[in-house]
């Protein structure tokens, strides 16, 4: 029997064992049903250290970025893991964009993120040469990370600690006996006093199952991306961002130099057709009937703006022009032939009863439980503020 078991080896999941192994000398194991680690979210991201510019000042949101860049930078210093601290030059393309630059620079200030007004064209192309803009704001502390060999020195850093690592064990029932949990996986059955549960996508039906979060469920939503052929990729020296739309869940299609040099370009953000449609022709038929049987869903989809959004998503998931003219908003002078198909990703996305995105980190507890039902993005920017709150959390409750 563990004191502690997470389900989920992201690296939410592998940031909690780590504080818990660093803060107690409980017995921790992380239980991971695939048979490598960081094989979902946590692997298929963009790989921004989001310094946390954008986000509501005295927010979680605000605080867990700004405190997660600055130690996840450290972390990767004293672990080798490949960074680039390139910066971002978010672009302003007309005037109400170029107000709202205002907006974001005060809330930098008050988050207490550095950043640089650009003022004209020109300026903008002394840091990137190729971008349309006439105007914007340079924010030097925002980086690239290689988010697998993050979440894989993390794994060794637990494995030295002695947490025991389950891969290849999928949960598929979490049962409550009283005084500790029962969990039968694909691969046998595990016992625990308490639960720490971080799967990521599928973090709500293992919550629902100890009848906590019912008021939420996630709703799939892919990111894909497409990456610069390599003559092309001198085009973009950093990361190109659009100014973010306050009013728009997502961010619109960007630029981003990877620490292996590649650009990628995106993602968008299109309803998946399952936790883990990876392409545009997977379907889940079980996940798109929890999707389309969720009230909340069609509640989020009958604001005219997301229907619109959702729209648009689509047809630049399913057509190559249509990515190609939002990502040419930035970066004008390519065309068609420079985007090559690459990977996606699936945020998990909590939607509430209500319609509402759920847009900051949003836990919930069981009376042996922790349940990360919504880690969205900057969650791995986040990951180790995140993960040591959560840690303290559990063990308050653990004692
Ligand atoms: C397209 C995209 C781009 C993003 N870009 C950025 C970015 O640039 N910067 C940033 O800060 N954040 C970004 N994010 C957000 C970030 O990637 C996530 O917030 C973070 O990775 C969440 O980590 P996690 O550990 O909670 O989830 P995951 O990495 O999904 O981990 C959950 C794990 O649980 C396992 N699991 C699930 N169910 C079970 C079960 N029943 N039994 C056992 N194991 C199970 C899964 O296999 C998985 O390994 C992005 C996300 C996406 C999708």
């Amino acid at each position: 029997m563990h004191d502690v078991t997470v389900v989920g080896g992201g690296c939410v999941g592998c940031s909690v064992a780590k504080h818990l192994a660093e803060r107690s000398s409980l017995d921790v194991a992380v239980v991971e049903k695939e048979y490598h680690l960081a094989a979902h979210q946590s692997g298929r991201n963009s790989g921004v250290l989001h310094p946390g510019f954008n986000y509501e000042p005295g927010s979680l949101k605000a605080r867990f970025a700004t405190e997660g860049t600055r130690r996840l930078k450290e972390y990767a210093a004293e672990h080798g893991i490949p960074l680039d601290e390139c910066g971002v030059v978010v672009t302003a393309l007309d005037d109400a964009e170029e107000r709202r630059l205002g907006d974001l620079r005060e809330q930098a200030d008050a988050n207490g993120v550095e950043t640089t007004l650009l003022s004209g064209s020109e300026e903008v192309r002394e840091y990137e040469p190729n971008a349309a803009g006439q105007a914007a704001l340079y924010c030097p502390e925002a980086a690239s990370i290689d988010s697998q060999e993050y979440v894989y020195a993390l794994a060794s850093e637990l494995k030295d600690a002695g947490v025991d690592f389950y891969v290849g064990h999928r949960v598929d029932e979490v049962r409550d006996d009283g005084s500790s949990l029962a969990l039968e996986t694909s691969n046998g059955r595990l016992e625990t006093r308490y639960l720490v549960n971080a799967a990521g996508l599928h973090a709500d039906e293992l919550a629902h199952q100890l009848g906590v979060g019912r008021a939420y469920q996630i709703v799939p939503f892919r990111g894909e991306y497409y990456e610069l052929v390599p003559d092309r990729q001198s085009l973009v020296e950093s990361m190109i961002y659009p100014v973010p739309d306050p009013d728009l869940p997502f961010l619109g299609v960007h630029y981003t130099r990877r620490t292996d040099d590649k650009v990628i370009v995106g993602p968008n953000a299109v309803l998946a057709f399952g936790r883990e449609a990876y392409r545009n022709t997977d379907v889940s038929p079980r996940d798109l009937y929890d999707t389309l049987t969720y009230r909340g869903f069609w509640r989020l989809m009958a604001s005219r703006e997301m229907a619109s959004v959702a729209w648009d998503e689509l047809n630049k998931s399913y057509r190559k022009s249509a990515f190609v003219a939002a990502a040419r908003r930035l970066l004008p002078g390519v065309t068609e032939r420079d985007f090559a198909k690459s990977y996606a990703g699936i945020r998990a996305q909590v939607v509430a009863a209500d319609g509402r995105l759920v847009k900051e980190p949003l836990f919930e507890h069981g009376p042996r439980s922790t349940h990360v039902l919504n880690a969205v993005s900057p969650g791995l920017t986040s990951s180790l503020p995140f993960g040591d709150h959560l840690a303290e959390r559990v063990l308050e409750r653990f004692d």
